[in-house]
């Protein structure tokens, strides 16, 4: 089978590969990917600046954020059958002698030594098919598999927000203004999520306010906010700021901006290695006067996919075909080089296509 895969640590390596496909065993099942989304991290992966080969190999099949159908079941299978619709989750737990792997929570693996399919030590699912464990597989309904692709990146905004209100749970909180930093594809459906719970929201961004992230930002009922890469547009203060542009400046400028009690979740990773000057005794001061919070938060596990799967089917109700217009390019399986370089100035979230064969 047709499979994208990179060597690992060398820049520009993406290519596409023959490699045999896989039989699933009594407990797996072999999937048929339909649907492949592209993001930083697959950028980063194929600039040679992150990602590990599986043991053994020298090369990785990339891709993790996925929507495929089913088309074998192992023996032992029960839960799924041929033709449901599934979301396969990323990180699979660590052998160690690890509390959080051991309860399911992987994506607070506390050895880190996780493995990442796409990512890190694990081959991903840009490639014609995959077999799984159905553990580690989201069913989805078949009224939600045009947008289902974004499952991942949502999964990612439901452990955040998730994770903040368990931290929360320290005081009484009653969030009602928030900021979003970043109105890519995390930032505009943690934008979502938020206005869905109703709170009054603000989407920052570099980009005009006549650009697509800002219109669906506004759609949403959030105000948008153009910043000159500073937060100086961002007026008052929020009892919740999430942090989606991996820019590493904006945590810091974003502590002053948090309300007595407020949370600030980042979610971007930054890649740099920028220095800033901050003026630590006021932020100190500030963060124990205010009781505020500042966490980072990675990845996601099944509940979040599932979390997720419900938001999705919410937004869509609320607002339909938002989520489809955040899908700016598709691309077959011949376009993976077009599909890792730098997203286009007016563009979301590339997706590459991968033709369903009749069966
Ligand atoms: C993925 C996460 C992953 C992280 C770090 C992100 O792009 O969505 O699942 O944990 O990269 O590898
Ligand atoms: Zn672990």
């Amino acid at each position: 089978m047709a499979a994208v895969a990179i060597s690992p640590g060398r820049k520009g390596t993406a290519r596409l590969v023959e490699v045999p496909r896989p039989e699933p065993g009594p407990n797996q099942v072999l999937v048929r990917v339909l649907q492949v989304g592209i993001d930083g991290t697959d950028r980063e992966l194929h600039q040679g600046l992150y990602g590990e080969a599986p043991d053994g190999a020298d090369q990785l099949i990339i891709g993790h954020e996925s929507l495929g159908r089913i088309v074998e079941t192992g023996a032992e299978v029960e839960r799924f059958q041929p033709g449901d619709l599934v979301v396969a989750t990323v990180r699979r737990p660590c052998a160690g002698n690890c509390p959080n792997c051991a309860r399911g929570h992987f994506d607070s693996c506390g050895t880190g030594n996780y493995r990442e399919r796409g990512i890190r030590a694990l081959d991903g699912y840009l490639a014609e098919y995959y077999v799984e464990d159905p553990r580690f597989l989201i069913g989805i309904p078949p009224e939600l598999a045009h947008v289902a692709v974004l499952i991942e990146p949502l999964s990612i905004v439901e452990k955040l927000l998730a994770q903040s209100f368990a931290i929360q749970l320290r005081l009484e909180w009653e969030p009602r203004r928030v900021l979003v930093l970043g109105a890519g594809c995390i930032g505009l459906l943690a934008t979502a999520v938020l206005r869905l719970l109703g709170f009054e929201t603000c989407a920052l961004d570099r980009v005009e306010e006549s650009h697509l992230k800002a219109c669906l930002a506004r759609r949403t009922g959030a105000a948008y906010l153009r910043s000159d890469g500073s937060l100086r547009v961002a007026a008052g203060q929020f009892d919740f700021i999430t942090e989606a542009t991996g820019f590493g400046e904006f945590t810091f400028q974003a502590i002053p901006l948090l309300a007595i009690n407020g949370v600030l979740a980042i979610c971007g990773v930054s890649g740099g290695n920028r220095q800033m000057q901050i003026p630590c005794d006021t932020l100190n001061m500030e963060m124990v006067l205010g009781n505020r919070v500042v966490f980072g938060c990675v990845n996601s596990s099944a509940t979040h996919f599932r979390d997720a799967a419900g938001h999705l089917r919410d937004i869509e109700g609320r607002w339909p075909g938002l989520l489809g217009s955040m899908i700016t390019r598709r691309l077959g399986f011949a376009g993976f080089a077009e599909a890792l370089d730098p997203e286009p100035p007016s563009g979301i979230k590339t997706v590459i296509d991968l033709c369903e064969p009749s069966y």
